[in-house]
């Protein structure tokens, strides 16, 4: 008989370790606590708007592929993680084809060209796409005192991404000697110094520091801390392109639901999950099954949480089973900071808008304002923004004539103390302020049919993510690799994590390849044949075995 798993979570990191569990021939149970799928990337729906809630930006279509492709009992975690026939094949980027033929029997997913509008707080901007020729030339026009920077800047950016992604990329840290053996080339490539710092030696001015840092941010890192390994997600824009799924990225996870479905998986939502079961067997602590809020009881051979990885050791394991300095030291880790997301529905007749589908809006104030909400942990008078208006790509996202739209504003997780149910609804009117008068979106005031907003407490009391952090644990250097929290619990066996507060980390692709090093985990535990042998004998892996 198939071993049973349970899934904590239906984030994408959940659904996809779920698929991959189906695949490896378990009978698994996704169990969410929201009323559907996708986590972060829940989907908002109103007054004929359609807006994704959160990741709207789709990189490396072939780890999308890559999940389409499965089938039951017929994993596919011994392929190569990057196939020759996808390396630097940036053709499909330019031939508006992208996804793969699974993934389009599920979701239409198509390149987006320039990947960003990036503009400048002198109202200046720079369409970057990574084709070199018009990055060179628009650099030619903004700051022609970086050209040759650039170029070494490219040359260096390349090497991470060769090493830490291509090679390295899906390396699991379960053990210190796994991450010694690759820090003298870290150090080589200076992969291990502020990314920010790295930046400034190859560019002058300050807006190419800033065009050529801000990406961590999209993945909850400050450009000043987090290590400079980070350049790559430079190379692998440039690479793979950005995509987005036609619908919305709500499309993507449907299929990815319509997929582990079709594998047998079941999904159940309003399943809170309570507290994980753990028993001592043998002497050791397993994980048994999680109890759901309403009392109910589910047992399984193994679990995996994709919810918040701080939670899912200071909640839902029982202090009995908690590990003595365990706590005290998930407290001290720094979680990534928080957004102000604000969604928005406006009238389209008459307006011709100066913008692209994904805009970076940057304010007066760069490092001072990293400062402030990372580690000041204050709401600045000023602010950047990420504006995204989908419906210049998809204009079914909303009723015909209007542009759905949401913007988004890192501001300080809830270790800050700000008291968002009273400053939201004015800072809200701030930023849609700023959009009109600085004619981003003319008369948005007038045009404005909808909106909502959301603020850290959405993530601390709607997610379940610890101080309301937007990313899971903070990407710095000592919250990295091994010193991450691990995809396989050091204590309890059977017990597995994913998702963005996991190995290798936040954003899409790193939650896409946190479940495979997840899964190849428990098949190595569970003794499973990656060919697709599910009788699972004894449990052996070292971390256990004492
Ligand atoms: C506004 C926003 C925009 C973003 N934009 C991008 C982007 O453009 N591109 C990109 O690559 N990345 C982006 N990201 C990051 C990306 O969305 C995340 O890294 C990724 O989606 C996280 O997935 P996950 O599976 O780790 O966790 P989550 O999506 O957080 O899923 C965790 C799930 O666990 C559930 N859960 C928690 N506790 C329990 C419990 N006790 N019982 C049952 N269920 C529980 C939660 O409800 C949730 O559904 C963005 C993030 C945000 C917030």
């Amino acid at each position: 008989m198939a071993k049973k798993a349970v899934v904590i979570g239906s984030g994408i990191g959940g659904l996809a370790t779920a698929l991959r569990l189906q695949s490896l021939g378990f009978d698994s149970v996704i169990l969410e606590q929201m009323d559907g799928p996708g986590g972060r990337a829940y989907v908002h729906k109103a007054e004929g708007f359609t807006f994704d809630m959160g990741p709207t930006v789709l990189t490396v279509p072939h780890f999308i592929e890559e999940l389409f492709s499965l089938e039951r009992n017929l994993p596919n975690l011994e392929e190569p993680d990057f196939p020759s026939s996808v390396l630097g094949d940036d053709k499909r980027i330019r031939t508006g084809i992208s996804g793969g033929p699974n993934t389009s029997r599920y979701v239409k997913i198509r390149p987006i060209l320039p990947f960003y509008r990036i503009y400048f707080d002198d109202g200046s901007y720079f369409d970057y796409d990574g084709d070199p020729i018009s990055t060179r030339e628009q650099i030619k026009q903004l700051a022609p005192e970086d050209l040759e920077g650039y170029e070494r800047f490219h040359e260096a950016a390349r090497a991470i991404f060769e090493r830490g992604f291509i090679e390295l990329g899906y390396t699991y840290f379960g053990d210190l000697n796994s991450m010694f053996r690759v820090v003298p080339d870290l150090l080589k490539l200076d992969a291990v110094k502020p990314l920010f710092s790295f930046v400034k030696r190859y560019f002058k001015s300050d807006k190419m520091r800033q065009v050529f840092s801000f990406e961590p941010l999209l993945v909850g890192g400050n450009p000043l801390r987090v290590p400079a390994i980070y350049a790559m997600i430079h190379f692998v824009e440039k690479t793979w392109g950005i995509h987005f799924a036609m619908g919305g990225t709500g499309s993507l996870i449907s299929g990815l639901v319509q997929k582990y479905q079709e594998l047998g998986g079941e999904i159940r939502y309003g399943a809170k999950v309570e507290k994980i079961k753990v028993q001592r067997i043998e002497g050791k602590k397993q994980a048994t099954g999680v109890r759901l809020a309403t009392g109910e009881e589910i047992s399984a051979d193994l679990v995996v949480s994709n919810a918040d990885a701080t939670l899912t050791y200071l909640k839902l394991i029982d202090p009995a089973y908690r590990t003595w300095n365990r706590d005290s030291l998930i407290k001290l880790r720094k979680q990534s900071m928080s957004l102000f997301v604000i969604y928005f529905g406006f009238r389209a007749e008459g307006l011709e808008l100066n913008l692209q589908h994904h805009n970076i809006i940057l304010g007066p104030r760069y490092e001072e304002l990293l400062t402030d909400i990372f580690d000041r942990k204050i709401l600045a008078e000023d602010f950047s923004q990420y504006l995204h208006i989908p419906t210049l790509t998809d204009p079914s996202l909303a009723p015909p004539g209007h542009h759905a739209a949401y913007t988004l504003i890192p501001v300080p997780h809830n270790g800050s103390k700000l008291n968002w149910s009273v400053i939201g609804n004015d800072f809200a009117t701030k930023i849609l302020r700023f959009l009109e008068e600085k004619a981003y979106i003319p008369d948005l005031q007038d045009r404005l049919v909808y909106q909502k907003f959301v603020t850290p407490d959405y993530f601390q009391n709607d997610l379940a993510s610890y101080l309301g952090n937007g990313f899971g644990v903070e990407p710095i250097l000592r919250q990295s690799a091994f010193f991450r929290p691990h995809n396989r619990s050091e204590d309890i066996r059977n017990l597995y994590l994913v998702g963005q507060g996991t190995q290798p980390g936040g954003g899409t692709p790193s939650v896409m390849m946190s479940a495979k090093m997840t899964a190849r985990v428990i098949a190595q535990d569970f003794d499973l044949s990656l060919q697709g042998d599910n009788n699972p004998v004894e449990l052996s892996h070292p971390e256990f075995a004492q």
